[in-house]
């Protein structure tokens, strides 16, 4: 699966991006992530992506025109024959690439979410950083398929929501994960919630080694004995009592 993604700051993903998962997950050919510096895709001579808003108001607005032109360069890029949808609300829709809209109003991206992603099959999918105050309203309306939010609160970019979305779903595509069973005991894991029976390991409290540790030498900070007594049954009632 290829993520595309527009933005103004193209370099700021460069350290995130190459590092852990999603390092292994392109080494491995699970990924291809590809920056769009939209700036490229700016029509005038000084490379503007932005301008003020018609009808006056505060902050500067994310112009059309350029991430129209950038959409339009990635859809020919996947298919030379490819024409503007006329018939679809979204004129850049395709089934096997979603495009995505970061915005603070859009739904909130949840674990669900990036299953269905993970498991459609998709060529590509295109996420869009918004900046300033927003994004003219006619990218909302005409050239995207979904907005999404990555929580209830504003930040300064899209670029966040955009990595946070990518790295939700890569981790779940087979390949990504040095140890796939990670994905079964995880937190929100609908194969643990179908069957009911036992928590997931995001939900109970979890220890590693050494079992007693004294950061002082009147403190003594210890694992539940339960835990280390081996007996399976008694592990799971423990973990269930205290679960989240
Ligand atoms: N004026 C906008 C508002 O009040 O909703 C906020 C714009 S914000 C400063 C600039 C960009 O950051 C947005 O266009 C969006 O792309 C991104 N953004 C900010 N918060 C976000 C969030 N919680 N989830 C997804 N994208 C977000």
């Amino acid at each position: 699966m290829t993520f595309h993604i527009i933005t103004i700051f193209p370099n700021i993903f460069d350290s995130y991006i190459n590092e852990s998962i999603l390092k292994r997950a392109q080494e491995a050919g699970v990924v291809t992530i590809v920056m769009h510096d939209l700036r490229k895709y700016a029509t005038d001579k000084h490379k503007t992506t932005d301008d003020t808003p018609t009808g006056g108001g505060p902050g500067m607005v994310m112009k059309p025109e350029p991430i129209f032109n950038c959409l339009k360069a990635i859809r020919e890029k996947e298919n030379p024959d490819f024409k503007i949808q006329k018939k679809s609300k979204n004129i850049f829709f395709s089934e096997s690439s979603p495009i995505l809209l970061m915005t603070p109003r859009g739904k909130q991206f949840t674990q669900k979410d990036a299953q269905t992603f993970a498991s459609k099959k998709l060529n590509s999918v295109i996420l869009i950083c918004g900046r300033y105050e927003g994004i003219d309203q006619r990218v909302h309306d005409y050239m995207i398929d979904s907005e999404f939010s990555i929580g209830p609160y504003v930040l300064s970019g899209g670029e966040l929501p955009a990595v946070v979305i990518t790295e939700a779903i890569t981790r779940l595509l087979p390949g990504a994960l040095g140890n796939p069973d990670s994905l079964i005991e995880e937190s929100f894991s609908k194969k643990l919630a179908l069957a009911g029976a036992e928590r997931s390991a995001g939900e109970y409290p979890q220890y590693t080694k050494p079992s007693s540790f004294s950061p002082t030498k009147e403190l003594e900070l210890t694992t539940p004995e339960v835990l280390l007594s081996g007996n399976h049954e008694k592990i799971k009632k423990w973990r269930n009592q205290h679960s989240q």
